[in-house]
Protein backbone atom coordinates (compact mmCIF):
# COMPACT_ATOMS: atom_id res chain seq x y z
CA UNK A 1 0.00 0.00 0.00
CA UNK A 2 1.95 3.67 -0.80
CA UNK A 3 0.06 6.79 1.00
CA UNK A 4 -2.51 7.14 -1.11
CA UNK A 5 -3.95 3.65 -0.04
CA UNK A 6 -4.26 1.74 -3.20
CA UNK A 7 -2.21 -1.26 -4.40
CA UNK A 8 0.22 0.30 -6.73
CA UNK A 9 3.09 -1.91 -8.95
CA UNK A 10 6.04 0.23 -9.50
CA UNK A 11 7.77 0.06 -12.77
CA UNK A 12 9.68 -3.43 -13.76
CA UNK A 13 13.57 -3.13 -14.98
CA UNK A 14 12.35 -2.16 -18.93
CA UNK A 15 14.16 -5.18 -20.02
CA UNK A 16 11.50 -5.87 -22.35
CA UNK A 17 10.94 -2.32 -23.77
CA UNK A 18 11.92 -2.18 -27.08
CA UNK A 19 15.70 -0.96 -28.41
CA UNK A 20 14.29 0.04 -31.91
CA UNK A 21 10.74 0.68 -32.64
CA UNK A 22 8.11 -1.82 -34.73
CA UNK A 23 8.49 -0.79 -38.29
CA UNK A 24 4.84 -1.13 -39.44
CA UNK A 25 4.10 -0.69 -43.03
CA UNK A 26 0.87 -0.85 -45.51
CA UNK A 27 0.04 -4.50 -46.98
CA UNK A 28 -1.33 -3.72 -50.03
CA UNK A 29 -1.54 -6.81 -52.83
CA UNK A 30 0.28 -8.88 -50.97
CA UNK A 31 2.98 -6.44 -50.83
CA UNK A 32 4.65 -4.55 -47.82
CA UNK A 33 4.85 -0.44 -48.60
CA UNK A 34 5.58 2.58 -47.69
CA UNK A 35 3.32 5.57 -48.63
CA UNK A 36 4.54 7.14 -51.86
CA UNK A 37 4.87 10.70 -49.77
CA UNK A 38 7.24 9.21 -47.13
CA UNK A 39 4.48 9.96 -44.47
CA UNK A 40 4.47 8.47 -41.53
CA UNK A 41 3.49 8.46 -37.58
CA UNK A 42 4.75 7.12 -34.12
CA UNK A 43 3.14 5.15 -30.94
CA UNK A 44 5.15 5.54 -27.75
CA UNK A 45 3.85 3.57 -25.16
CA UNK A 46 1.31 5.08 -22.83
CA UNK A 47 2.71 3.75 -19.62
CA UNK A 48 6.82 4.33 -20.22
CA UNK A 49 6.96 7.05 -22.83
CA UNK A 50 9.41 4.94 -25.21
CA UNK A 51 9.05 5.34 -28.85
CA UNK A 52 6.68 1.65 -30.08
CA UNK A 53 6.01 1.92 -33.38
CA UNK A 54 6.99 4.05 -36.42
CA UNK A 55 4.42 3.58 -38.97
CA UNK A 56 3.76 4.53 -42.52
CA UNK A 57 0.65 7.07 -42.51
CA UNK A 58 -1.50 6.59 -45.61
CA UNK A 59 -3.35 9.33 -47.69
CA UNK A 60 -5.95 8.42 -50.21
CA UNK A 61 -3.46 7.15 -52.88
CA UNK A 62 -2.40 3.82 -50.57
CA UNK A 63 -6.06 3.58 -49.51
CA UNK A 64 -7.07 3.44 -53.01
CA UNK A 65 -4.77 0.82 -54.06
CA UNK A 66 -5.45 -1.10 -51.21
CA UNK A 67 -9.16 -1.09 -52.04
CA UNK A 68 -8.25 -1.93 -55.45
CA UNK A 69 -6.73 -4.65 -54.57
CA UNK A 70 -9.62 -6.30 -52.62
CA UNK A 71 -11.92 -5.77 -55.30
CA UNK A 72 -9.68 -7.40 -57.95
CA UNK A 73 -9.34 -10.09 -55.81
CA UNK A 74 -12.77 -10.88 -54.87
CA UNK A 75 -13.66 -10.23 -58.13
CA UNK A 76 -11.64 -12.67 -59.51
CA UNK A 77 -12.73 -15.37 -57.39
CA UNK A 78 -9.43 -16.59 -55.99
CA UNK A 79 -10.51 -16.48 -52.39
CA UNK A 80 -14.79 -15.78 -53.06
CA UNK A 81 -14.98 -18.63 -55.21
CA UNK A 82 -12.33 -21.71 -53.60
CA UNK A 83 -14.50 -24.27 -51.38
CA UNK A 84 -14.98 -23.33 -47.16
CA UNK A 85 -13.10 -26.64 -46.69
CA UNK A 86 -9.97 -24.51 -48.18
CA UNK A 87 -10.99 -21.44 -46.77
CA UNK A 88 -11.14 -23.46 -43.22
CA UNK A 89 -7.99 -24.80 -43.85
CA UNK A 90 -6.38 -21.35 -43.54
CA UNK A 91 -8.27 -20.16 -41.22
CA UNK A 92 -7.00 -22.93 -38.80
CA UNK A 93 -3.31 -22.36 -39.66
CA UNK A 94 -3.47 -18.57 -38.65
CA UNK A 95 -4.81 -19.60 -35.17
CA UNK A 96 -2.24 -21.59 -34.97
CA UNK A 97 0.61 -19.14 -36.09
CA UNK A 98 -1.47 -16.72 -33.49
CA UNK A 99 -0.87 -18.97 -31.01
CA UNK A 100 3.21 -19.96 -31.75
CA UNK A 101 3.54 -15.81 -31.90
CA UNK A 102 1.38 -14.92 -28.54
CA UNK A 103 4.08 -13.47 -26.15
CA UNK A 104 5.29 -11.11 -29.09
CA UNK A 105 1.89 -10.24 -30.10
CA UNK A 106 0.87 -9.73 -26.68
CA UNK A 107 4.06 -7.56 -25.71
CA UNK A 108 3.24 -4.80 -29.03
CA UNK A 109 -0.75 -4.70 -27.76
CA UNK A 110 0.43 -3.95 -23.97
CA UNK A 111 2.96 -1.57 -25.14
CA UNK A 112 1.08 0.59 -27.50
CA UNK A 113 -2.48 0.14 -25.40
CA UNK A 114 -0.91 0.45 -21.97
CA UNK A 115 -2.95 -2.80 -20.78
CA UNK A 116 -1.14 -5.31 -18.68
CA UNK A 117 0.47 -7.59 -20.27
CA UNK A 118 -2.00 -10.59 -18.27
CA UNK A 119 -4.64 -9.27 -20.45
CA UNK A 120 -3.10 -8.69 -23.82
CA UNK A 121 -1.99 -12.62 -23.42
CA UNK A 122 -5.59 -13.55 -22.62
CA UNK A 123 -7.09 -11.55 -25.68
CA UNK A 124 -5.00 -12.91 -28.34
CA UNK A 125 -5.22 -16.21 -27.05
CA UNK A 126 -9.34 -15.53 -27.29
CA UNK A 127 -8.65 -14.26 -30.29
CA UNK A 128 -6.53 -17.01 -31.96
CA UNK A 129 -9.77 -19.48 -30.23
CA UNK A 130 -11.91 -16.76 -32.76
CA UNK A 131 -10.03 -17.66 -35.92
CA UNK A 132 -10.60 -20.93 -34.95
CA UNK A 133 -14.35 -20.89 -34.72
CA UNK A 134 -14.22 -18.71 -37.81
CA UNK A 135 -12.88 -21.72 -39.63
CA UNK A 136 -15.67 -24.29 -38.85
CA UNK A 137 -18.30 -21.34 -39.97
CA UNK A 138 -16.89 -21.57 -43.18
CA UNK A 139 -17.36 -25.14 -43.49
CA UNK A 140 -20.62 -25.49 -42.19
CA UNK A 141 -21.52 -22.24 -44.23
CA UNK A 142 -24.98 -22.84 -46.46
CA UNK A 143 -28.17 -21.65 -47.62
CA UNK A 144 -31.73 -22.68 -47.38
CA UNK A 145 -34.10 -25.27 -49.50
CA UNK A 146 -37.91 -24.82 -50.25
CA UNK A 147 -39.21 -27.98 -51.38
CA UNK A 148 -42.90 -27.10 -50.70
CA UNK A 149 -43.59 -24.54 -53.11
CA UNK A 150 -45.42 -27.55 -55.43
CA UNK A 151 -44.88 -29.96 -57.18
CA UNK A 152 -43.53 -27.59 -60.19
CA UNK A 153 -40.88 -25.45 -58.55
CA UNK A 154 -37.76 -25.84 -56.20
CA UNK A 155 -36.47 -22.76 -54.29
CA UNK A 156 -33.05 -22.48 -52.76
CA UNK A 157 -31.68 -19.46 -50.96
CA UNK A 158 -27.89 -18.79 -52.00
CA UNK A 159 -25.67 -17.37 -49.43
CA UNK A 160 -22.89 -15.47 -51.22
CA UNK A 161 -20.03 -13.30 -49.51
CA UNK A 162 -20.93 -9.25 -49.43
CA UNK A 163 -17.89 -8.55 -51.38
CA UNK A 164 -15.02 -6.02 -50.14
CA UNK A 165 -15.05 -5.00 -46.31
CA UNK A 166 -13.73 -2.30 -45.20
CA UNK A 167 -12.88 -2.84 -41.43
CA UNK A 168 -11.66 -0.24 -39.08
CA UNK A 169 -10.85 -1.27 -35.50
CA UNK A 170 -10.93 0.91 -32.48
CA UNK A 171 -7.43 1.25 -30.35
CA UNK A 172 -8.83 -0.60 -26.90
CA UNK A 173 -8.91 -4.13 -27.77
CA UNK A 174 -6.97 -3.71 -31.24
CA UNK A 175 -6.16 -7.70 -32.08
CA UNK A 176 -8.87 -9.02 -30.20
CA UNK A 177 -11.89 -6.76 -32.30
CA UNK A 178 -9.57 -7.59 -35.51
CA UNK A 179 -10.27 -11.05 -34.76
CA UNK A 180 -14.35 -10.28 -33.95
CA UNK A 181 -14.79 -9.46 -37.54
CA UNK A 182 -11.83 -10.56 -40.00
CA UNK A 183 -12.06 -14.26 -39.75
CA UNK A 184 -15.33 -14.24 -39.84
CA UNK A 185 -15.62 -11.97 -43.74
CA UNK A 186 -13.14 -14.64 -44.99
CA UNK A 187 -14.91 -17.48 -43.38
CA UNK A 188 -17.55 -15.82 -45.79
CA UNK A 189 -15.79 -15.36 -49.15
CA UNK A 190 -15.34 -11.45 -48.60
CA UNK A 191 -11.93 -9.82 -49.55
CA UNK A 192 -10.87 -7.05 -47.11
CA UNK A 193 -9.13 -3.77 -46.24
CA UNK A 194 -8.63 -3.69 -42.73
CA UNK A 195 -7.34 -0.23 -40.94
CA UNK A 196 -6.20 -0.48 -36.99
CA UNK A 197 -6.86 2.36 -34.88
CA UNK A 198 -3.34 5.57 -35.30
CA UNK A 199 -2.64 4.56 -31.47
CA UNK A 200 -2.19 0.94 -32.17
CA UNK A 201 -1.46 0.31 -35.70
CA UNK A 202 1.17 -2.60 -34.82
CA UNK A 203 -0.68 -6.05 -34.02
CA UNK A 204 -2.44 -5.63 -37.09
CA UNK A 205 0.33 -6.07 -38.99
CA UNK A 206 1.78 -8.45 -37.48
CA UNK A 207 -1.50 -10.27 -38.02
CA UNK A 208 -0.75 -9.40 -42.04
CA UNK A 209 2.69 -11.23 -41.70
CA UNK A 210 1.15 -14.06 -40.36
CA UNK A 211 -1.80 -14.27 -42.87
CA UNK A 212 0.71 -14.63 -45.55
CA UNK A 213 2.93 -17.09 -44.15
CA UNK A 214 -0.14 -19.08 -43.81
CA UNK A 215 -0.68 -19.27 -47.43
CA UNK A 216 -3.73 -16.48 -47.90
CA UNK A 217 -3.41 -15.11 -52.03
CA UNK A 218 -2.38 -11.67 -52.33
CA UNK A 219 -4.70 -8.94 -52.55
CA UNK A 220 -7.48 -10.76 -49.93
CA UNK A 221 -6.84 -8.85 -46.95
CA UNK A 222 -5.25 -5.70 -46.98
CA UNK A 223 -3.80 -3.15 -44.39
CA UNK A 224 -3.68 0.52 -44.64
CA UNK A 225 -2.21 2.86 -41.56
CA UNK A 226 -3.35 5.99 -40.53
CA UNK A 227 -5.97 8.22 -39.47
CA UNK A 228 -9.72 8.68 -40.15
CA UNK A 229 -9.08 11.15 -42.32
CA UNK A 230 -8.64 10.41 -45.38
CA UNK A 231 -8.25 6.87 -44.69
CA UNK A 232 -11.22 6.11 -42.56
CA UNK A 233 -13.49 7.79 -44.49
CA UNK A 234 -12.36 6.73 -48.27
CA UNK A 235 -13.04 3.22 -47.05
CA UNK A 236 -16.50 4.30 -45.93
CA UNK A 237 -17.23 6.00 -49.16
CA UNK A 238 -15.94 4.68 -51.91
CA UNK A 239 -17.89 2.69 -54.87
CA UNK A 240 -15.65 -0.30 -54.70
CA UNK A 241 -16.65 -0.93 -50.59
CA UNK A 242 -19.70 -3.69 -50.69
CA UNK A 243 -19.78 -2.83 -46.64
CA UNK A 244 -18.16 -1.23 -43.30
CA UNK A 245 -17.58 -3.00 -40.39
CA UNK A 246 -16.48 -0.54 -38.07
CA UNK A 247 -15.42 -0.47 -34.17
CA UNK A 248 -15.48 2.41 -32.33
CA UNK A 249 -17.08 5.87 -31.18
CA UNK A 250 -20.73 6.32 -31.27
CA UNK A 251 -19.66 10.07 -32.86
CA UNK A 252 -17.36 7.93 -35.75
CA UNK A 253 -20.21 5.50 -36.22
CA UNK A 254 -22.61 8.01 -36.92
CA UNK A 255 -20.40 9.72 -39.69
CA UNK A 256 -19.92 6.20 -41.53
CA UNK A 257 -23.01 5.76 -41.74
CA UNK A 258 -23.86 9.34 -43.35
CA UNK A 259 -21.22 8.67 -45.40
CA UNK A 260 -21.64 5.09 -46.33
CA UNK A 261 -25.09 6.02 -47.34
CA UNK A 262 -24.09 7.93 -50.35
CA UNK A 263 -23.74 4.25 -52.24
CA UNK A 264 -25.74 2.40 -49.73
CA UNK A 265 -23.56 0.20 -48.59
CA UNK A 266 -24.06 -2.17 -45.85
CA UNK A 267 -22.86 -0.89 -42.05
CA UNK A 268 -22.20 -3.28 -39.28
CA UNK A 269 -21.13 -0.91 -35.70
CA UNK A 270 -20.10 -1.95 -32.76
CA UNK A 271 -20.07 1.08 -30.51
CA UNK A 272 -19.88 2.70 -27.25
CA UNK A 273 -21.91 1.96 -23.57
CA UNK A 274 -23.00 3.24 -21.15
CA UNK A 275 -24.00 -0.08 -19.40
CA UNK A 276 -26.05 -0.47 -15.84
CA UNK A 277 -25.38 -3.22 -13.49
CA UNK A 278 -28.46 -3.45 -10.93
CA UNK A 279 -27.74 -4.72 -7.80
CA UNK A 280 -31.11 -6.09 -6.40
CA UNK A 281 -31.32 -5.95 -2.05
CA UNK A 282 -31.59 -10.09 -2.48
CA UNK A 283 -27.98 -10.34 -4.51
CA UNK A 284 -25.10 -12.62 -3.59
CA UNK A 285 -22.98 -9.29 -2.71
CA UNK A 286 -19.92 -11.11 -2.19
CA UNK A 287 -19.99 -12.00 -6.29
CA UNK A 288 -21.71 -8.71 -7.08
CA UNK A 289 -19.03 -6.19 -5.31
CA UNK A 290 -15.74 -8.38 -7.05
CA UNK A 291 -17.98 -8.28 -10.56
CA UNK A 292 -18.25 -4.13 -10.14
CA UNK A 293 -14.46 -4.06 -9.54
CA UNK A 294 -13.67 -6.28 -12.28
CA UNK A 295 -16.28 -4.80 -14.33
CA UNK A 296 -15.29 -0.90 -14.15
CA UNK A 297 -11.78 -1.57 -13.77
CA UNK A 298 -10.77 -4.17 -16.55
CA UNK A 299 -8.96 -2.43 -19.24
CA UNK A 300 -8.57 0.83 -17.24
CA UNK A 301 -12.18 1.15 -18.02
CA UNK A 302 -11.46 2.06 -21.85
CA UNK A 303 -13.64 -0.74 -22.25
CA UNK A 304 -16.85 -1.07 -24.33
CA UNK A 305 -18.56 -3.09 -21.98
CA UNK A 306 -17.19 -1.45 -19.27
CA UNK A 307 -19.98 -1.50 -16.01
CA UNK A 308 -19.68 2.17 -15.87
CA UNK A 309 -23.20 2.57 -13.54
CA UNK A 310 -24.45 0.64 -10.99
CA UNK A 311 -27.76 1.35 -9.68
CA UNK A 312 -28.51 -0.85 -6.20
CA UNK A 313 -31.31 -0.92 -4.14
CA UNK A 314 -31.41 2.09 -1.65
CA UNK A 315 -31.23 -0.93 1.45
CA UNK A 316 -27.76 -2.16 0.37
CA UNK A 317 -26.42 0.55 -1.62
CA UNK A 318 -24.13 2.05 1.40
CA UNK A 319 -22.86 -1.30 1.77
CA UNK A 320 -22.22 -2.02 -1.50
CA UNK A 321 -20.17 0.95 -2.29
CA UNK A 322 -17.94 0.55 0.77
CA UNK A 323 -17.14 -2.83 -0.25
CA UNK A 324 -16.51 -1.94 -4.01
CA UNK A 325 -14.41 1.19 -2.03
CA UNK A 326 -12.50 -1.70 -0.36
CA UNK A 327 -11.72 -3.88 -2.94
CA UNK A 328 -10.82 -1.35 -5.12
CA UNK A 329 -8.05 -0.05 -2.81
CA UNK A 330 -6.65 -3.66 -3.22
CA UNK A 331 -6.70 -3.50 -7.45
CA UNK A 332 -2.83 -3.62 -8.73
CA UNK A 333 -2.64 -1.16 -10.65
CA UNK A 334 0.84 -0.13 -12.18
CA UNK A 335 3.59 -0.87 -15.04
CA UNK A 336 1.19 -3.26 -17.64
CA UNK A 337 4.63 -5.62 -18.20
CA UNK A 338 4.52 -6.51 -14.65
CA UNK A 339 2.77 -9.96 -14.58
CA UNK A 340 0.47 -8.94 -11.73
CA UNK A 341 -0.84 -5.76 -12.84
CA UNK A 342 -4.66 -5.95 -13.03
CA UNK A 343 -4.60 -2.08 -13.97
CA UNK A 344 -2.68 -0.35 -16.46
CA UNK A 345 -2.14 3.17 -18.42
CA UNK A 346 -4.67 5.59 -19.45
CA UNK A 347 -4.12 5.35 -23.48
CA UNK A 348 -3.23 8.68 -23.81
CA UNK A 349 -2.49 12.28 -22.33
CA UNK A 350 -5.84 13.96 -23.73
CA UNK A 351 -8.09 11.16 -23.03
CA UNK A 352 -6.64 11.29 -19.47
CA UNK A 353 -7.98 14.80 -19.25
CA UNK A 354 -11.66 13.92 -20.73
CA UNK A 355 -11.78 11.33 -18.03
CA UNK A 356 -11.26 13.82 -15.07
CA UNK A 357 -13.22 16.20 -16.40
CA UNK A 358 -16.08 13.94 -15.90
CA UNK A 359 -15.52 13.38 -12.40
CA UNK A 360 -14.58 17.31 -11.31
CA UNK A 361 -18.31 17.90 -13.10
CA UNK A 362 -20.35 14.93 -11.39
CA UNK A 363 -18.43 16.29 -7.91
CA UNK A 364 -19.53 19.91 -8.45
CA UNK A 365 -23.12 18.92 -9.44
CA UNK A 366 -22.92 17.16 -6.14
CA UNK A 367 -22.09 13.49 -6.45
CA UNK A 368 -19.47 12.71 -3.53
CA UNK A 369 -15.81 11.11 -4.68
CA UNK A 370 -15.58 7.72 -2.38
CA UNK A 371 -11.96 6.66 -3.58
CA UNK A 372 -9.86 7.98 -6.57
CA UNK A 373 -10.93 11.42 -8.38
CA UNK A 374 -8.05 12.14 -10.07
CA UNK A 375 -4.77 11.16 -12.17
CA UNK A 376 -2.07 9.54 -10.46
CA UNK A 377 1.84 8.69 -11.03
CA UNK A 378 3.15 5.40 -10.29
CA UNK A 379 6.91 5.62 -9.67
CA UNK A 380 9.61 5.42 -12.81
CA UNK A 381 6.50 5.53 -15.22
CA UNK A 382 4.58 8.42 -17.12
CA UNK A 383 2.26 10.65 -15.31
CA UNK A 384 -0.59 8.56 -17.26
CA UNK A 385 -2.31 6.36 -15.22
CA UNK A 386 -6.21 7.50 -13.14
CA UNK A 387 -6.51 6.42 -9.40
CA UNK A 388 -9.55 3.63 -9.27
CA UNK A 389 -12.46 6.69 -8.91
CA UNK A 390 -15.55 5.65 -7.25
CA UNK A 391 -19.06 8.14 -6.94
CA UNK A 392 -21.79 7.50 -5.00
CA UNK A 393 -25.07 10.00 -4.97
CA UNK A 394 -25.02 10.12 -8.75
CA UNK A 395 -28.46 11.18 -10.29
CA UNK A 396 -29.47 10.02 -13.73
CA UNK A 397 -29.60 13.67 -15.18
CA UNK A 398 -25.67 14.04 -14.18
CA UNK A 399 -23.24 13.68 -17.81
CA UNK A 400 -21.46 11.02 -15.95
CA UNK A 401 -24.23 8.96 -15.65
CA UNK A 402 -24.99 9.14 -19.70
CA UNK A 403 -22.00 9.49 -21.32
CA UNK A 404 -19.07 7.30 -22.00
CA UNK A 405 -16.18 7.95 -19.39
CA UNK A 406 -14.06 5.44 -20.87
CA UNK A 407 -12.06 5.27 -17.90
CA UNK A 408 -11.66 3.35 -14.46
CA UNK A 409 -14.69 5.65 -13.05
CA UNK A 410 -17.84 3.86 -11.12
CA UNK A 411 -20.82 5.87 -10.57
CA UNK A 412 -23.41 4.45 -8.16
CA UNK A 413 -27.29 5.27 -8.65
CA UNK A 414 -30.00 4.05 -5.96
CA UNK A 415 -33.36 2.43 -6.56
CA UNK A 416 -36.37 1.91 -4.49
CA UNK A 417 -38.18 -0.44 -6.73
CA UNK A 418 -38.13 -2.85 -9.54
CA UNK A 419 -39.96 -0.42 -12.33
CA UNK A 420 -37.62 1.93 -11.22
CA UNK A 421 -34.65 -0.03 -11.52
CA UNK A 422 -35.74 -0.49 -15.21
CA UNK A 423 -36.17 3.49 -16.01
CA UNK A 424 -32.94 3.97 -14.59
CA UNK A 425 -31.29 0.82 -16.49
CA UNK A 426 -32.90 2.35 -19.72
CA UNK A 427 -32.32 5.98 -19.39
CA UNK A 428 -29.60 6.43 -21.96
CA UNK A 429 -28.83 6.68 -25.21
CA UNK A 430 -26.84 3.40 -25.37
CA UNK A 431 -27.68 -0.05 -25.37
CA UNK A 432 -25.12 -2.23 -25.63
CA UNK A 433 -24.82 -4.83 -22.56
CA UNK A 434 -26.27 -5.05 -18.49
CA UNK A 435 -26.36 -7.05 -15.53
CA UNK A 436 -28.57 -7.75 -12.85
CA UNK A 437 -27.62 -9.40 -9.44
CA UNK A 438 -30.22 -11.36 -7.79
CA UNK A 439 -31.01 -14.63 -6.15
CA UNK A 440 -34.51 -14.89 -7.31
CA UNK A 441 -34.34 -16.01 -10.99
CA UNK A 442 -38.13 -14.30 -11.54
CA UNK A 443 -36.52 -10.81 -11.06
CA UNK A 444 -33.32 -12.01 -13.13
CA UNK A 445 -35.19 -12.54 -15.92
CA UNK A 446 -38.44 -9.99 -15.56
CA UNK A 447 -35.15 -7.63 -15.92
CA UNK A 448 -33.96 -9.31 -18.93
CA UNK A 449 -37.04 -9.17 -20.71
CA UNK A 450 -37.55 -5.27 -19.86
CA UNK A 451 -33.94 -3.79 -20.54
CA UNK A 452 -32.80 -2.58 -23.17
CA UNK A 453 -29.52 -4.17 -24.25
CA UNK A 454 -27.55 -6.47 -26.85
CA UNK A 455 -26.63 -8.74 -23.87
CA UNK A 456 -27.58 -9.24 -20.15
CA UNK A 457 -25.91 -10.62 -17.94
CA UNK A 458 -27.67 -12.49 -15.00
CA UNK A 459 -25.22 -12.38 -11.61
CA UNK A 460 -22.16 -12.68 -13.16
CA UNK A 461 -20.35 -10.08 -15.38
CA UNK A 462 -18.42 -9.61 -18.96
CA UNK A 463 -18.42 -13.15 -19.69
CA UNK A 464 -18.35 -13.92 -23.76
CA UNK A 465 -17.87 -17.22 -26.33
CA UNK A 466 -16.78 -16.99 -29.69
CA UNK A 467 -20.62 -18.67 -30.01
CA UNK A 468 -22.46 -15.82 -28.90
CA UNK A 469 -23.59 -13.01 -30.85
CA UNK A 470 -22.65 -9.72 -29.62
CA UNK A 471 -24.03 -5.86 -30.52
CA UNK A 472 -26.13 -3.45 -29.02
CA UNK A 473 -29.17 -1.84 -29.42
CA UNK A 474 -30.44 2.29 -29.92
CA UNK A 475 -26.74 4.13 -30.75
CA UNK A 476 -24.68 1.30 -29.68
CA UNK A 477 -24.54 -0.17 -32.81
CA UNK A 478 -26.12 -2.11 -35.61
CA UNK A 479 -25.68 -5.52 -36.48
CA UNK A 480 -24.01 -8.69 -34.40
CA UNK A 481 -20.48 -9.51 -34.11
CA UNK A 482 -19.55 -13.28 -33.32
CA UNK A 483 -21.54 -16.45 -33.40
CA UNK A 484 -24.03 -17.17 -36.60
CA UNK A 485 -24.88 -13.81 -36.73
CA UNK A 486 -21.18 -12.49 -37.31
CA UNK A 487 -21.04 -14.37 -40.13
CA UNK A 488 -24.29 -13.19 -41.76
CA UNK A 489 -23.32 -9.89 -41.47
CA UNK A 490 -20.67 -10.52 -44.16
CA UNK A 491 -23.25 -12.73 -46.21
CA UNK A 492 -25.77 -11.47 -49.15
CA UNK A 493 -28.84 -13.40 -49.77
CA UNK A 494 -29.91 -14.45 -53.24
CA UNK A 495 -32.95 -16.30 -53.91
CA UNK A 496 -33.26 -18.82 -57.17
CA UNK A 497 -36.40 -20.05 -58.17
CA UNK A 498 -35.93 -23.01 -60.45
CA UNK A 499 -39.17 -24.45 -62.62
CA UNK A 500 -38.66 -27.70 -62.79
CA UNK A 501 -40.57 -29.37 -66.28
CA UNK A 502 -41.94 -27.02 -68.82
CA UNK A 503 -45.39 -26.76 -66.86
CA UNK A 504 -46.06 -22.96 -66.33
CA UNK A 505 -49.19 -21.85 -68.05
CA UNK A 506 -48.53 -19.20 -70.90
CA UNK A 507 -48.88 -15.51 -69.71
CA UNK A 508 -50.18 -14.84 -73.35
CA UNK A 509 -52.59 -17.63 -74.78
CA UNK A 510 -50.55 -17.98 -78.08
CA UNK A 511 -52.62 -20.28 -79.75
P1 LIG B 1 -12.88 6.21 -32.63
O1 LIG B 1 -14.27 6.22 -33.10
O2 LIG B 1 -12.22 7.49 -32.31
O3 LIG B 1 -11.93 5.51 -33.71
C1 LIG B 1 -12.16 4.19 -34.17
C2 LIG B 1 -11.54 4.02 -35.55
O4 LIG B 1 -12.21 4.87 -36.48
C3 LIG B 1 -10.07 4.40 -35.63
O5 LIG B 1 -9.42 3.46 -36.46
C4 LIG B 1 -10.12 5.77 -36.26
O6 LIG B 1 -8.94 6.12 -36.96
C5 LIG B 1 -11.28 5.62 -37.22
N1 LIG B 1 -11.92 6.87 -37.65
C6 LIG B 1 -11.90 8.08 -37.05
N2 LIG B 1 -12.64 8.97 -37.77
C7 LIG B 1 -13.15 8.28 -38.84
C8 LIG B 1 -13.99 8.63 -39.93
N3 LIG B 1 -14.49 9.85 -40.07
N4 LIG B 1 -14.31 7.67 -40.82
C9 LIG B 1 -13.86 6.41 -40.69
N5 LIG B 1 -13.03 6.04 -39.68
C10 LIG B 1 -12.69 6.95 -38.76
O7 LIG B 1 -12.87 5.22 -31.38
P2 LIG B 1 -11.65 4.86 -30.43
O8 LIG B 1 -11.40 6.05 -29.57
O9 LIG B 1 -10.53 4.27 -31.19
O10 LIG B 1 -12.29 3.67 -29.57
C11 LIG B 1 -13.08 3.89 -28.46
C12 LIG B 1 -14.55 3.74 -28.79
O11 LIG B 1 -14.78 2.44 -29.35
C13 LIG B 1 -15.43 3.80 -27.57
O12 LIG B 1 -16.56 4.60 -27.84
C14 LIG B 1 -15.85 2.35 -27.35
O13 LIG B 1 -17.04 2.17 -26.66
C15 LIG B 1 -15.92 1.83 -28.73
N6 LIG B 1 -15.79 0.36 -28.73
C16 LIG B 1 -16.92 -0.39 -28.97
C17 LIG B 1 -16.84 -1.78 -28.94
C18 LIG B 1 -18.06 -2.62 -29.21
O14 LIG B 1 -17.88 -3.78 -29.52
N7 LIG B 1 -19.27 -2.09 -29.10
C19 LIG B 1 -15.62 -2.39 -28.68
C20 LIG B 1 -14.51 -1.59 -28.44
C21 LIG B 1 -14.61 -0.21 -28.48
Amino acid sequence: MTKHDLTLISATDGSELPQEPFPARHLIDGQWCESADGAAFERRSPAHGVLVTRAAQAGAKETEAAIAAARRAFDDGRWSQISGKERAALLLRVAELIERDLEQIALMETLESGKPISQAKAEIEGAADLWRYAASLARTLHGDSHNSLGSEMLGVVLKEPIGVASIITPWNFPFLIVSQKLPFALAAGCTAVVKPSELTPATTVILGELLLEAGLPAGVVNIVLGFGQPVGALMSTHADVDMVSFTGSTAVGKAIVAAASTTLKRVSLELGGKNPQVVFADADVDSAVDAIVFGIYFNAGECCNSGSRIIVHKDVAEEVTERVVALSRKVPFGDPLHADTKVGAIVSAEHQKKIDGYVKSAAQAGASIRLGGGPLTVPGLQEQFYQPTVLSGVTGDMAIAREEVFGPVLSVLEFSTFDEAVALANDAAYGLSAGVWSENVHTCLEFTRRVQAGTVWTNTWMDGFAEMPFGGVKESGLGRELGRYGLEEYLEVKTVQMRIGRTRAPWVPNR
